[in-house]
């Protein structure tokens, strides 16, 4: 069940108490606004109806509670509810208020999680969730769930997250990330605040699919969110410090390429064009191909990635019939300069 408003709410839990199958039936529940803008507040609207829906609820299997984050923080789960089958689960409640739920729902295979609420020790430290394969967590949180666990995709990314300090360096501490597991796939939404990205990455995590997007709160994008135009000097200025736009780190950043010896696709998102051409943007890349990995086998550019606009290109490690040997290919190129034919997002996968 998708709920998005609070009438919608309200017309389950009734249907619930007059007939017992109705939430014996339900296996998916899902509250949450429809989009950002809808006035739909889960806290305070629908709250007292959303615990009543759970606490008759036996059978949930994937559950996501998105609960509006400018009031009160939640300070007790809105269940006390075991659901032995559930192994999604995706909410935004303070990780604090979460802690004893996970811990009775050790079969949770898939766990999005939105703000911690705490600067020092993650209050989740010590969750034993053997199951779990798949997190969506903040950069600080990732050592406290990840400890021998199954964990093989990890995603730290901003799209819950609207804090401008983001605590990268807490995950890429150059530490490896102990999972019983190799990970396949690391996702970072990053900025200009961490140096020698590649390198911690390159420690922490040594054997996966990378994919790095310029985070929305980075102070580039944070300054195009107020002030509504990347053209402006300004902006530009901001661009020039991420790593592939700073002479002071390029080498870095081609040095940790290098370093990320079992890579074998190599995703990058970045808000700005890397160049002022679409050629001096390929050689850009080739040059970074050509100090890649051996591993390497597929790499997927997306430049100008302002409002799903830009460009998108995707490389390929092949034979190359015209040279008869191997080498890099591009492949695949997508152009969206206007709203009309956007870039599609699902390439960038
Ligand atoms: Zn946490």
């Amino acid at each position: 069940m998708h709920l998005t408003s609070a009438e919608e709410v309200e017309h389950l839990l009734y249907a619930s108490m007059y007939r017992e199958e109705v939430t014996e039936a339900i296996s998916i529940l899902q509250v949450h606004k429809k989009i950002p803008t809808s006035p739909f507040r889960p806290v305070r609207e629908s709250y007292g109806s959303i615990r009543a829906l759970l606490d008759r609820s036996r059978n949930i299997t994937d559950l996501v509670l998105h609960f509006s984050l400018s009031l009160k923080p939640i300070c007790v789960f809105p269940t006390a509810n075991v659901f032995n089958g559930l192994v999604a689960l995706d909410v935004n409640i303070p990780h604090a208020t979460l802690a004893s739920f996970l811990q009775s729902h050790p079969r949770i295979e898939v766990l999005v999680l939105g703000p911690c609420n705490n600067t020092q020790q993650c209050p989740l430290t010590g969750c034993h969730l053997p199951s779990l394969q798949h997190i969506t967590c903040p950069p600080s949180c990732v050592r406290a769930l990840t400890i021998d666990s199954h964990v093989s995709e990890i995603f730290t990314t901003h799209d819950n997250i609207q804090h401008p300090n983001y605590p990268l360096l807490q995950l890429l501490n150059f530490r490896p990330i102990a999972t019983l597991t190799f990970l396949t796939c690391l996702h970072i939404d990053i900025d200009d605040t961490v140096p020698d990205i590649l390198q911690r990455i390159s420690a922490v995590a040594p054997r996966l699919k990378l994919k790095l997007t310029q985070s929305k709160f980075s102070h580039e994008v944070y300054f195009l969110y107020y002030h509504g135009s990347c053209h402006t000097d300004n902006a530009l200025q901001q661009a020039v410090r991420m790593p592939w736009n700073n002479p002071n780190y390029l080498s870095s950043w081609e040095n940790g390429l290098h370093l990320l010896q079992h890579l074998q696709r190599f995703l990058l998102r970045s808000w700005h064009p890397l160049r002022a051409s679409d050629n001096d943007e390929d050689l850009l890349v080739r040059r970074w191909l050509f100090v890649a990995p051996p591993s390497l086998k597929n790499v997927v550019i997306w430049t100008g990635a302002w409002q799903n606009l830009g460009r998108l290109i995707k490389w390929d490690f092949e034979w190359d019939s015209r040279r008869r040997k191997m080498g890099w290919q591009k492949n695949y190129e997508q152009k969206a300069s206007d709203l009309r034919a956007l870039i599609d997002e699902l390439a960038f996968n």
